[in-house]
């Protein structure tokens, strides 16, 4: 076992996936494999034992998650669960790894800035609720940092969300009903 890591290492794009053989070495050591598009992610399991995560890019071959980049800053869309092993579970944010069980049920999360709040109230609506990834879309955000917004702005009583176990639809809160609405939060 190494230790386990809270950041991904981007190691480079590659055609064949057993070309990652020679680029990972560490924890949270990262690859993409890529021809003509993005097909897959290798990632060394961020928790230390050593095996490599396969994560699928490309819908044609099934359940695909989303990988957003910006300026070298890698984000994963949904959350990654691995059902056998170590049963890793964790969100890849802009590089950084959120880890269930101790980051994400503690909000260890990164706040994110008032003008992305902003952007999210602009789109918001009031009379139903939106799916946060909807939002994401809509705004050009990355899912993650837009539900931290809506987090954020469900706090200080501008939105609510849905009722239920996972806080994922989120509306705008009537300005005329927001004193009361915060309270029932
Ligand atoms: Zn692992």
């Amino acid at each position: 076992m190494k230790p386990k890591t809270d950041s991904i290492y981007f190691k480079g794009i590659i055609h064949n996936r057993s070309d990652s053989n020679d680029l990972l070495f560490n924890p949270g050591d990262l690859v993409i494999v890529k021809r003509g598009i993005e097909r897959l992610i290798i990632l060394r399991c961020p928790c230390g034992c050593g095996d490599d995560l396969l994560i699928n890019l490309d819908k044609r071959a099934g359940k695909a998650s989303r990988l957003y980049s910006k300026f070298k800053s890698y984000t994963l869309y949904p959350s990654y669960w691995r059902d056998n092993g170590c049963h890793s579970h964790f969100i890849l944010w802009d590089n950084k790894i959120y880890w269930f069980g101790r980051d994400i049920e503690s909000n260890e999360c990164i706040a994110v800035s008032k003008q992305i709040e902003n952007k999210i109230l602009e789109v918001l609506k009031e009379d139903e609720f939106t799916h946060y990834l909807d939002l994401a879309d809509e705004c050009g955000l990355d899912p993650w940092e837009c539900l931290q917004a809506c987090k954020q702005i469900s706090k200080k009583g501008l939105c609510k969300a849905k009722k239920g176990k996972y806080k994922e639809y989120f509306k705008k809160t009537n300005p005329k009903s927001r004193k009361s609405s915060f309270k029932s939060e």
